[in-house]
């Protein structure tokens, strides 16, 4: 069967001299691979129009038992030029678009994630130095949630009880995927996390902010964003066999 649909290239390949596998996430589909043949041809009709991070127009004959499916047109509709002048925005994406690889299954349709890596992408092409670093952890908790992984915050993991003023659910307990309160603390497997409440604060918010906007404008301390980075980082190793790649995008940070 043959397709056309919107996609956004998460990986670039060389399958042979001359032909390219390329994975895709599109929003009927889901992530799927396309083999474009002769892609490295001078003639080649694929020529310019497929890289990392680009949004094509694509249209493809559906997965053989092999599990590749063939590509036969592509049009780059968004190249998204300006984000290879940016190191740091240009390793964010390739981490994104690596996570967003490994944890999605091939063949669902992914309406959300799609949206998400898109508006993502886009703002990441903006000339602002921090966007990057502004969003790298709230990406990935994003990412969880939309992939039905997310942290969960609201209530022990343990036993249930939801945290108050005089109690507040900020030590994340890293095999429970989740806050453990004071009571529960005892008994708990390593490694778990405090934050201080701010920190737990902006995870909150981060978890329910779906817009690049909003997310951006939460700005942590230092000390706060190193918590995070250290919980998040735990339960994405533990969870999820988090990327390498998360070390080389929170090496370049500022
Ligand atoms: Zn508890």
């Amino acid at each position: 069967m043959i397709s056309k649909t919107e996609a956004v290239a998460l990986r670039v390949d060389p399958f042979s001299r001359t032909s390219l596998l390329v994975s895709w996430l599109t929003r009927e589909h889901g992530r799927l691979v396309t083999l474009a043949k002769g892609a490295h041809r001078p003639r080649s009709g694929f020529r310019g129009q497929i890289d990392a991070f680009y949004t094509c127009e694509i249209l493809f004959y559906s997965a053989s038992r092999s599990g590749l499916s063939t590509l036969k047109e592509c049009a780059a509709i968004n190249p998204r030029e300006s984000l290879r002048q940016n190191i740091r925005a240009s390793v964010s994406a390739s981490y994104l678009c690596d996570l967003v690889q490994r944890l999605t299954p091939p063949g669902a349709p992914q309406e959300a994630l799609y949206a998400f890596l898109s508006s993502v992408l886009d703002v990441l092409c903006e000339p602002r130095i921090d966007v990057a670093s502004r969003l790298l952890h709230w990406t990935e908790l994003r990412l969880m949630g939309l992939l039905g992984m997310a942290p969960r915050f609201d209530r022990c993991t343990a036993c249930g009880r939801r945290g108050g003023p005089d109690e507040p659910l900020n030590i994340i307990s890293v095999p429970r995927g989740g806050v453990i309160c004071a009571q529960c603390l005892p008994t708990a497997e390593e490694p778990f996390f405090p934050l201080d409440r701010g920190a737990m604060a902006i995870l909150k918010t981060w978890q329910i902010t779906a817009d690049t906007g909003p997310a951006y404008r939460l700005v942590c301390s230092p000390k706060q964003r190193a918590g995070i980075e250290r919980a998040l980082g735990a339960l994405l190793t533990y969870h999820l066999d988090c990327s390498p790649g998360r070390q080389i995008a929170l090496s370049l940070l500022p």
